[in-house]
């Protein structure tokens, strides 16, 4: 697992009664590097533990702070019960009302095993502005190691450790969805992190290993993949890197693997059987973006055969957002999409794909496609979380359009395929109904 001095370690009391799961929290605490007491909490100690002991203190952008410590880890358990969430709604109540962040209370009070990503459905605001398809998505953990300064998901990372019933509950979940292929992991967190010490990755590869054309999306930064070699995946795990230029990697996300050790992680998937895709998203446009992006696609090309590839330009917060997240880092961004982005207040204002206008995102999207043609010119490529206007800007290029193609977590992207059959709005029919532990629609990215 990736070297760690936890401010603190935190484990549920279900943990600690239960000798399986205590043993995978002692392996994780016994890999770290300061060695921290395992301080045991009951449900009623956590708004003290957020209100007094700042578990939530370093939960924000890590671009804004002056230093970015490792995260606090905390484990818990999952609760499969089907009036479960009223605990996890009175604690977001609780928190918000003393100023905190509430989204996490799901998570703290061991809900939300399973979410329902109504993308493109009735009720979805965001519907007109982003192609994503609607689907289930799982969660094992909240939170991540990687310090990227864009994201606020540092701080604190809550593991879930009860993954066999886990995967009970999931077998049903998934036998009610036989449209569902594919199931993307951890939207919210980096999965490998805590691995393979924490060993609950594992056992859920391996229970995908198991099914019948069912796919489990780890999506990742990582350079943590030699552990996974010796599992019996039976190619039923899909592994997507994010990937970034090398000046990206190094200055932007410091703790996730740089460009050449995520695809030298790729690699290693790879030969070990994985269907391996990339993403690069966020593409944050450095001043080398354009030479860093050939030289990423080359060693890429040179070293993996990647199943697909899609592109995401930096988005989801207006220009001032995005210059106090990377203020550290203003020297080496590209002044000319500075200024456009400055420019294009008014134009994306209504916009989840803010902050650079259109023409630059597809600036980026035209090099990046361009890069990858030389090396490859059959493997699909797609534009990831992006709105209907570039898709059908990019249609004839791509050969795809915002509803037949394929990308790294579509829940139809089995590997192998190139494009959708069925239309992803229309197929996806939520059953959820006997299927406890599921929450209703939640905004994901
Ligand atoms: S790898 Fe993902 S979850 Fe982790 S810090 Fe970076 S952006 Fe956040």
């Amino acid at each position: 697992m990736y070297e760690l001095a936890p401010p603190a370690v935190y484990a549920h009391e279900s943990v600690m009664t239960n000798p399986r799961y205590r043993a995978r929290v002692q392996r994780v605490v016994d890999a770290c590097s300061v060695k921290r007491d395992i301080v045991a909490f009951r449900d009623e100690d956590v708004p003290g533990l957020v209100e007094r002991a700042g578990l939530l203190g370093k939960r924000v952008a890590m671009g804004t702070l002056d230093s970015v410590a490792d995260p606090i880890l905390m484990f818990h358990t999952f609760r499969f019960e089907p009036d479960g969430l009223a605990s996890a709604k009175a604690l977001q109540a609780r928190l918000e009302a003393a100023g905190q962040r509430g989204g996490i209370a799901e998570t703290l009070s061991g809900q939300g095993a399973f979410r329902w990503a109504g993308y493109n459905q009735a009720g979805d605001k965001a519907g007109h502005d982003k192609v994503c398809r609607p689907c289930w998505r799982i969660h094992l953990q909240e939170g991540c190691v990687h310090r990227c300064l864009y994201c606020g998901l540092g701080g604190l990372l809550v593991g879930m450790v009860n993954v066999e019933e886990y995967c009970v509950h999931l077998r049903a979940l998934i036998d009610a969805h036989p449209w569902q292929k594919t199931y993307l992991l951890d939207d919210d967190a980096d999965p490998p992190g805590l691995e393979p010490e924490l060993g609950v990755l594992g056992p859920l590869i391996e229970f995908f290993g198991t099914l019948e054309n069912r796919y489990l999306v780890i999506h990742t930064k990582t350079w943590n993949t030699a552990w996974m070699r010796d599992l019996k995946h039976n190619g039923h795990t899909i592994v997507v890197w994010s990937l970034s230029g090398p000046t990206q990697s190094s200055a932007i996300e410091p703790k996730a693997g740089t460009t050449e050790q995520r695809i030298e992680a790729a690699r290693l998937a790879q030969e070990a059987g994985y269907p391996i895709r990339y993403k690069f998203k966020p593409i944050v446009p450095v001043k080398t973006w354009r030479e860093d992006a050939a030289r990423t696609i080359e060693t890429v090309f040179q070293r993996t055969k990647p199943d697909i590839i899609s592109l995401c330009g930096f988005m989801w917060m207006d220009v001032d957002e995005m210059k106090r997240r990377l203020a550290p880092v203003a020297d080496i961004l590209d002044p000319e999409f500075l200024a456009a982005a400055e420019a294009a207040r008014d134009e994306v204002r209504d916009t989840r794909t803010k902050p650079f206008p259109p023409a630059m995102r597809a600036r980026l999207y035209d090099h990046y496609l361009a890069e990858i043609r030389k090396h490859d010119p059959g493997v699909p490529v797609s534009l990831s979380t992006e709105n209907f206007q570039m898709w059908r800007a990019f249609e004839r290029k791509l050969g795809m359009s915002a509803t037949n193609y394929v990308c790294g977590c579509g829940p139809q992207c089995v590997p192998g395929i190139k494009r959708l059959v069925d239309h992803p709005f229309r197929v996806a029919v939520r059953a959820s109904a006997a299927v406890p532990g599921v929450l209703m629609a939640r905004e994901e990215d």
